[in-house]
């Protein structure tokens, strides 16, 4: 048997149930039968005629002759009828006959007409299913979208509502605080302070969701210019290194006297989601350690500026929660101050930015986190 013939046999019977073919029948030149594969048509002799198989082949030779010069391609006979053995007996079987080209004759395809109509059925139903399903989804998200905008609108209304009496109790505390012509006694000047520092964090709180609500809903807006680290950097330093100085951290900065290319970023957020970097690099330090500063372009053609510090480190197991907003990953029973919404914000505003924030970490060793930024001109 040639190679070309072969490879059909071989295809055809792999293809054999997904396509719904039954069997390939191969013809000689003079349209008798050499070969056969595949269920129906295994028990045919080998040297019959065609004709003598497959009677609705008579009269077709004009037609079977043009295929085997290749004038013609093929042809198809569909539905017609054939008796094949089973084991229940012989069973007449509703089939589609397509003939083609062979090395030496033609080749002879047989389909079964009734699981091709039942495949036809189901790609029909299948297809109807995933539409619908489509339409579900998209219902779906609109929805979510929706609701999630609802969360925001109503977030942004309550933290409003809530500043405006915050703000209240803060002013008249610290009025009580200072009044010197009728100075507190000094349990009450503690409650006080217990009230102010309450008060503080609360405030700090309610500007986190504020601020998280505003970013989520779209409504913060961005002035994304050129700039350069090292002013950047300038701003955030002074800042982190007097936060650093209470808590006997060294602040090392590897960026100072290396040039580095412009980024594309808002000046204000960028100084927030480094100032966030910062201030949780010191305050979750050990004491007496240290805060590196640091940057590199990165293998995606982004700037990176990263804070690595010598703190107690992340658990593996916690990873995944470390940018959902309000988790503050079991802090909030310590005494280290936070709301968990810093990394959160950090994160949006990133994407926000055409950006990346990440990390790493070592639990006892320390963690790094960054920002990858676009560069200025790409
Ligand atoms: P906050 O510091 O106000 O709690 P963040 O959103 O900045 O909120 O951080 C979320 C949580 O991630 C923190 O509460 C802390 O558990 C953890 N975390 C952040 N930065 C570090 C760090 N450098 N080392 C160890 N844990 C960190």
């Amino acid at each position: 048997m040639t190679s070309v013939l072969s490879d059909m046999i071989i295809d055809a019977t792999e293809n054999l149930y997904q396509t719904g073919i039954l069997g390939l029948v191969l013809l000689d030149k003079d349209f008798n039968i050499v070969d056969s594969h595949g269920i129906l048509v295994d028990w045919i002799d080998v040297g019959s005629p065609a004709v003598e198989v497959f009677p609705f082949l008579i009269g077709y030779d004009d037609e079977f002759e043009e295929i085997k010069s290749r004038k013609r391609e093929s042809l198809l006979l569909p539905n017609v009828s054939f008796m094949a053995d089973t084991s229940h007996g012989q069973k007449v079987f509703s089939i589609h006959l397509t003939a083609r080209p062979s090395d030496d004759g033609l080749a002879l395809l047989v389909q079964d007409a009734t699981s091709v109509a039942a495949m036809e059925q189901k790609i029909l139903q299948q297809r109807n299913e995933l539409a619908l399903a489509e339409r579900a989804l998209k219902k779906a998200k609109a929805a979510a979208e929706e609701a999630n905008l609802e969360k925001s609108r109503f977030l942004t209304q309550m933290s409003h509502d809530l500043k405006t009496p915050m703000n209240a109790i803060l002013g008249f505390s610290q009025l009580l605080e200072t009044d010197m012509n009728i100075p507190l006694a000094p349990e009450h000047m503690e409650c006080i302070g217990h009230i102010h520092r309450a008060g503080n964090h609360l405030l700090d709180i309610i500007n986190g969701i504020l601020d998280l609500a505003r970013i989520e809903s779209g409504k913060v807006s961005l002035n994304i210019q050129n700039l350069s680290i090292r002013e950047i950097l300038n701003d955030c330093l002074p800042i982190a290194k007097t936060l650093g100085e209470k808590r006997n951290i060294e602040l090392i900065d590897n960026t100072r006297g290396r040039n580095f290319p412009l980024v594309r970023s808002d000046r204000t957020r960028l100084i927030q989601i480094l100032l966030n970097f910062l201030s949780n690099g010191i305050k979750y330090n050990r004491e007496g350690g240290s805060v590196v500063i640091d940057s590199h372009s990165t293998a995606m053609g982004k700037l990176r500026i990263s804070v690595s510090d010598t703190g107690k480190g992340i658990a593996k197991h916690l990873f995944a929660s470390i940018f959902q907003p309000f988790n503050r990953l079991g802090e909030e029973n310590s005494m280290t101050e936070g709301t968990g919404v810093g990394l959160a914000i950090a994160k949006l505003l990133a994407e926000r930015m055409e950006g990346e924030v990440g990390f790493e970490s070592k639990v006892g060793e320390g963690s790094t986190f960054w920002i990858d930024l676009p560069v200025a001109g790409d």
